[in-house]
């Protein structure tokens, strides 16, 4: 790569990064471009399939809720939309900053198993589309769809795109974006929450980094990288939030002690007071945004 594909510029720092995972070690290489801080894979091997073992988190199978269940979440979801708050899960936040309704067409991209397209059908959603390349077999369940079919290779327009920790598995964000723009409606938003080269655990950690997750993620963001996208397409990126967890602390000292997370017992690793203040610490680095990961609010004109 010669020159930085989101701003340009053609000046780069090499990161020199290993399958940690799994503890592969296989070696890869990185650049982080040193103007807008994205950090891009070299080299993305043929055969990505090698490092999606069937063990690979997102493929399980998604799980049901019974009818009460059901009921209550619905319940919970309509409580929310009136003001009130009984224990809002994670999704309650996002869908609030957005301007969806019952009725927007929502696309999940890189959806594995469904599970967050299964919640938002108990919540009343009624067009729900995931979208997925390593699906087993395609899904078409009561209250959504789970395609097996790439990204660039959608045709269908929607209100809403979300990438739940997926834009990082996609090659050539720019080419992304330009699909991105394609498949949404007038006025379609778009949520994308993704690692972020902003948080302080990359500056300190470099190619330790539990989110670097070489070589699974291909392309990985700062803010500055998204704000130029955003203007690139035309599309009004209107929030930034930071939602990291406690995992950027321990994952990446686990990697610093040459564990893998795969088969580490992270109770025994660390003392319950080490993970305690992780989670403490995730918090004050959101609120700093410093954190690791940050979710993404863009809106096309109408
Ligand atoms: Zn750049």
């Amino acid at each position: 790569m010669k020159e930085c594909e989101v701003c340009g510029a053609q000046d780069f720092s090499k990161i020199q990064a290993k399958e940690r995972m799994f503890g592969l070690n296989d070696p890869f290489e990185y650049l982080e471009c040193n103007s807008c801080k994205g950090l891009f894979l070299q080299n993305i091997p043929e055969d990505l399939g090698k490092y999606y073992p069937a063990n690979y988190y997102s493929f399980g199978n998604y799980a049901k809720s019974n009818s009460l269940s059901k009921a209550l979440k619905k319940l919970r979801y309509e409580a929310f939309e009136l003001g009130i708050s009984l224990r809002p899960p994670n999704y309650f936040d996002w869908l609030s900053k957005l301007n969806v309704s019952k009725k927007s067409k929502i696309a999940d991209i890189g959806c594995g198993n469904g599970q967050l397209l299964a919640e938002l059908s108990y919540c009343g959603f009624k067009s729900l589309h995931g979208y997925d390349p390593f699906l087993n077999e395609p899904i078409n369940s009561q209250g959504f769809s789970l395609n097996k079919i790439d990204f660039f290779d959608i045709e269908e327009k929607y209100d809403l795109v979300m990438f739940h920790h997926a834009f990082e598995h996609i090659p050539d964000p720019v080419h992304c974006f330009e699909k991105l723009v394609e498949i949404l409606n007038p006025g379609g938003e778009v949520l994308i929450r993704v690692p972020v080269t902003d948080g302080e655990v990359w500056r300190e950690y470099r190619e330790f980094w539990y989110q670097l997750d070489a070589p699974r993620h291909l392309f990985i963001p700062h803010t500055k990288s998204m704000k130029i996208l955003a203007e690139r397409f035309g599309l009004d990126l209107f929030h930034i939030s930071f939602d990291s967890f406690d995992s950027q602390f321990w994952g990446t000292e686990l990697y610093k002690r040459g564990k893998p997370y795969v088969g580490t017992l992270i109770e025994k690793e660390f003392s319950q007071h080490e993970l305690i203040n992780f989670k403490k610490m995730a918090t004050q680095y959101n609120a700093n945004s410093i954190g690791d990961q940050a979710c993404f609010y863009f809106r096309k004109d109408t």
